[in-house]
């Protein structure tokens, strides 16, 4: 997956785009730009089509490459709309594993209330989490906490291969 970053300097400051106008200057999916919106890109109130100022979105893709660099603090995440480091909204955030060894914590920040989306390794959870509590799927726990063979095991052998050992 090559993720290209969009270049803010294609962004003239003083026009605003469309959907479809922004998706061709930076050759993305207009889903990845509606993407965006959902993330906290501003839009033009209530016009349709919808419109997106040029400076916004200059100022957006260039907080989404700060946030690359900027690291959070415990407890953090980097919010594209405050353009801060913040701590989500009640202390909670949810982890929805996206592999058995990473996946994303997402909550709302606690001041704007904008989505908050931090990709982040199961093993390094704990570093991120601070004080914060964090809403686990059941399934998760078992599959990395468990170092003795699992019932996980005896399912695997269950297979063909001596299925049909007598003719
Ligand atoms: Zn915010």
């Amino acid at each position: 997956m090559p993720a290209t970053r969009p270049n803010p300097r294609l962004v003239k400051i003083h026009r605003s785009y469309t959907v479809d106008e922004i998706a061709k200057l930076f050759g993305v999916h207009r889903n990845t730009v509606r993407a965006w919106i959902a993330r906290g890109l501003p839009t033009i109130d209530e016009r349709r089509p919808v419109l997106v100022l040029g400076r916004h979105l200059a100022a957006f893709l260039r907080a989404r490459r700060t946030a690359n660099k900027r690291p959070c603090g415990p407890g953090e995440i980097y919010c594209l709309r405050c353009r801060e480091p913040r701590r989500p909204a009640s202390g909670a955030v949810r982890y929805h594993p996206l592999t058995p060894t990473r996946g994303n914590l997402v909550g709302l920040c606690g001041c704007c209330g904008a989505g908050l989306n931090r990709r982040v390794s199961l093993a390094k959870l704990p570093l991120f989490l601070g004080d914060l509590s964090a809403a686990m799927p059941l399934a998760q726990e078992h599959i990395d906490e468990s170092p003795q063979p699992s019932l996980n095991s005896d399912f695997e052998q269950d297979r063909p291969d001596h299925a049909n050992a007598s003719p």
